[in-house]
């Protein structure tokens, strides 16, 4: 008889997008005139570069011909990218790595969601609360928690609050924990931590020999000079901290797929009795055995982000979404709601007028000015009470929506 992985049953369904989508239907299926307006996806909608789009093509050309063409690549990715990767988001900013530190994958989300095969089942893991749903899920997965409480929190995992009241800095965990999700700038809330506040958790890491999983897939989107672009620029993190970055949210790769990670050689976790190991060479076996590479197609069109062309051209479309964050940020605050983030993230953070749950406020704002968000707590118990709104809509609709709620919703 074969059994399952019962890990898996403690998961609850996929229950936030899901119930979203429920209720947009339900009320258009009522008011089938109303002109919806989305701003709760994660996903962006600007097209690639052009700089990429020109790459992309080349590369396609270069597999129609059999003096070009490419079968298997380096699992680790090839190295014209991860030169342009370290001399542009490392070197470029004083840390030096090498070659081989550095994963190119098919996605920040399979990396953050596999590394912790390589962490031992005993070991005890922390996230910040409201999360993005990976790094949580994948342990459950794993058997890294009890089952899922009454209070919306799994059993032997530690959460850790980032609310209005603590500025949405994460404390230091008051318990022993091994393993420490931080995503910075952060999905869903929008808010980033300050070097000051990474030092804290690096110097935290090293007295307890624990590690930081760091997922910086927002880094495009950092304006504040307060705010690191990499963990690496905070000193000694190159001893205890794996950074995720993604080509997604910086480039528009959500649908063509590439990413990577960082994994210095002096990242070590334990043996059970107490000999160091380096995570680089376990996250290496890892990969090799278990991924292919990222398609060379797809990784040349990652290069070109880095071309002058594509630098600009990226940078333009970022700064476009960021514009619409300003627009909905400033737009809520002069309606008189509380709001956070917005500033160095695509995301925007309110908290619900008078303390409504977050999804009355969704209908609220589903219903009054027909506007779909995402409700705070669909991302941890902690986000009860808040509510998300994304910047990457187009700019017309951002302003529509913006200007419905200033003139129509009831707060
Ligand atoms: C979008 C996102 C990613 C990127 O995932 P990809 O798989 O690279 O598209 C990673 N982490 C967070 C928090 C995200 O929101």
């Amino acid at each position: 008889m074969a059994l399952i992985n019962e890990n898996y049953l403690k998961l609850p369904g996929s229950y936030l997008f899901a119930e979203i989508a429920r209720r947009v239907a339900a009320y258009k299926a009522e008011h089938p005139e109303a002109k919806i307006i989305r701003l709760g996806i994660g996903d962006v909608t600007q097209p690639l570069a052009p700089a990429v789009i020109t790459a992309m093509h080349a590369a396609v050309d270069e597999m129609a011909q059999a003096e070009t063409f490419r079968g298997y690549g380096p699992e680790q990715g090839y190295d014209f990218l991860i030169a342009k990767i370290i001399e542009h988001d490392y070197a470029a900013r004083g840390i030096s790595l090498a070659n081989d530190e550095v994963f190119v994958s098919d996605g920040a989300k399979s990396d953050v969601g596999n590394i912790q095969e390589i962490f031992g089942v005993a070991n005890t893991v922390a996230i910040t609360d409201p999360v993005y749903p990976v790094y949580l899920d994948t342990n459950v997965m794993a058997g890294r928690t009890g089952a899922l409480g009454d209070d919306g929190r799994f059993a032997g995992l530690v959460y850790l609050p980032c609310t209005a009241e603590n500025g949405f800095t994460p404390a230091l965990p008051a318990s022993r924990v091994d393993m420490v999700y931080l995503c910075v700038p952060n999905n869903p809330t929008g808010t980033a931590l300050s070097r000051t506040e990474l030092k804290k958790w690096v110097d935290w890491a090293k007295a307890n020999k624990a590690i930081l999983l760091y997922d910086s897939a927002y880094e495009a989107y950092i304006r504040e000079p307060q705010v690191p672009h990499s963990i690496y620029e905070v000193e000694g993190a190159q001893e205890v901290a794996v950074e995720f970055r993604s080509f997604s949210k910086t480039a528009g790769f959500t649908g063509t797929r590439c990413a990577y990670t960082v994994v210095p050689k002096a990242v070590v976790a334990y043996t059970k009795d107490g000999q160091a190991q380096p995570l680089n060479k376990l996250w290496n076996r890892r990969q090799t055995t278990k991924f292919n590479g990222t398609p060379y197609v797809i990784q040349k069109g990652a290069e070109a982000v880095y071309s002058p062309a594509g630098r600009e051209q990226v940078k333009a479309t970022v700064d476009y979404y960021m514009t619409n964050a300003a627009i909905i940020r400033e737009g809520l605050q002069s309606a008189g709601l509380e709001v956070y983030g917005g500033v160095n993230a695509p995301y925007i953070w309110l908290k619900t007028p008078n303390n409504m749950d977050s999804w009355a406020f969704f209908d609220k704002l589903l219903t009054e000015v027909n506007i779909v968000g995402t409700p705070g707590s669909g991302f941890g118990p902690s986000g009860a009470g808040y509510f998300r709104l994304t910047a990457f809509g187009n700019r017309e609709n951002t302003e529509e929506a913006i200007g419905r709620i200033k003139t129509k919703l009831s707060i």
